[in-house]
């Protein structure tokens, strides 16, 4: 359920028409319900609340500090994979204590903000990462908490580049060699282990596959507590799915149940770390026709917006809903491709799309864009980036200026010998 609504022909992002938002900040933009972030927040937390647990926003699939600042109010801890990422927690005013930090490719730096930060725990995924992390912890005098994550060789049955937890994947630690890397740990001073984690995948569509990882990663913490270790958190990641078009992700009361089920009365804290679940559906991307036009194959309808603001038709093939902001049924329909200025054959939002016959300055709204859409845009093709705005209620804010030129160069400079 969501706060994007058609009152008669008109959207309403809550109490405030889409059309009205778009002619004052002007397009393309995104927008994000508060009501909509809250109540996914709410509705995930409150499905695991007969487990031991903590939830960690996964900060790249949204990283608005507004977007931050709603969910730590909320008591939402995070999942951060950089620095960067850790900055933005900090300055939102998230509680560093209930940050993990997952990535095959954590820099000494970003090891060192986040243990002088005292995170709640590294997800560790080489041996030489844990090295890395005991000479700095050891450097900084710190203990580092520790968990490592386990590639558990789960099909997430989703597409191939969001996969992450088969054995031909880049993440995680072969389980085969789990044991070994715990024993490892044990002995180095500066590490503390404390966890096991894993992440398999993004946009799941059923629970299955995160059950027969969390029934692996079961067994081997009885084998690792033989060692003398005792794991206090299980972090089984994010990927619950979202519905784009007519999938059926299960619901987070289904996936705790679930959870719930397979954990009986074991006593271990766990973590969870959904993105695409909490923003996915709380955003939308608006842009505005530029031009329409016929060629002897097809419609093309060109908009403002483009790849590098919204990237996932393009990189995924991921399916947007698109609907015209003002609805006017007395138009008729047509088949059109949907695209951006981009000089690029996969800028596109939509291709042979069916959609009301609209016309120069008509606003479109791209549904379910709060999850990788911001969060993934760049300045291809120097297009400042778009501005991000945040309702709540019958009131709204501009949560990120749109770029301007300027500031699309301000960190570039000429070398002295081209003067
Ligand atoms: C991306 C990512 C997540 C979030 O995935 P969603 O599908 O958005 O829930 C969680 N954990 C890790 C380690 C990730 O890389």
């Amino acid at each position: 359920m969501n706060h994007f609504t058609y009152r008669g022909n008109e959207l309403f992002a809550e109490e405030v028409p889409v059309r009205e938002i778009a002619g004052e900040v002007g397009t393309p933009l995104y927008i994000y319900s508060h009501a909509t972030l809250t109540r996914h927040y709410n509705v995930f937390d409150g499905a695991l609340s007969d487990i031991d647990h903590l939830v960690c926003y996964s900060v790249k699939a949204n990283s608005n500090i507004a977007v931050l600042r709603t969910l730590a109010k909320l008591g939402s801890g995070f999942d951060i994979v950089s620095g960067g990422e850790l900055y933005r927690v900090l300055l939102a005013g998230g509680d560093p204590h209930k940050v993990v930090f997952s990535g095959v490719g954590k820099s000494d730096d970003e090891i060192e903000f986040a243990l002088e930060n005292d995170i709640l725990m590294f997800n560790v995924e080489s041996e030489e990462e844990l090295e890395v992390i005991d000479q700095i912890a050891g450097k900084l005098g710190k203990k580092a908490p520790v968990s490592f994550r386990i590639n558990p060789d789960v099909d997430p049955k989703t597409h191939p580049y969001i996969s992450t937890g088969l054995s031909k994947n880049k993440f995680g630690i072969p389980s085969d060699y789990a044991l070994e890397i715990y024993e490892k740990a044990l002995k180095l001073k500066n590490i503390e282990v404390v966890g096991i984690d894993a992440h398999i995948g993004s946009q799941l569509t059923q629970v299955s596959p995160f059950i027969e990882a969390m029934e692996k990663l079961l067994r081997l913490i009885e084998k690792i507590e033989k060692l003398g270790v005792s794991i206090k958190y299980f972090d089984i990641g994010g990927g619950l799915g979202i519905r784009y078009r007519d999938e059926n992700p299960p619901h987070p009361e289904e996936y705790a149940s679930e959870i719930k089920k397979l954990l009986g009365d074991r006593k271990i804290k766990m973590i969870f770390e959904p993105g695409r679940v909490i923003v996915g559906n709380a955003g939308i991307f608006v842009t505005k026709v530029l031009y329409t036009k016929k060629t002897p194959l097809k419609n093309f309808i060109i908009v403002d917006g483009a790849m590098n603001d919204l990237i996932r038709p393009a990189l995924y093939g991921a399916h947007h809903e698109i609907s015209p902001v003002v609805l006017d049924q007395k138009r008729g329909k047509i088949i059109a491709d949907i695209v951006g200025p981009i000089c690029e054959s996969d800028d596109f939002f939509a291709r042979e799309r069916e959609i009301e016959k609209v016309g120069r300055g008509d606003f479109l709204a791209i549904f379910s864009a709060g999850a990788y859409g911001f969060s993934m845009a760049s300045n291809y093709n120097s297009r400042p980036r778009v501005a991000e705005v945040m309702v709540k209620g019958s009131e709204y804010a501009i949560i990120r200026q749109r770029e301007t030129y300027p500031e699309l160069v301000w960190n570039e400079k000429i070398p002295s010998f081209l003067r």
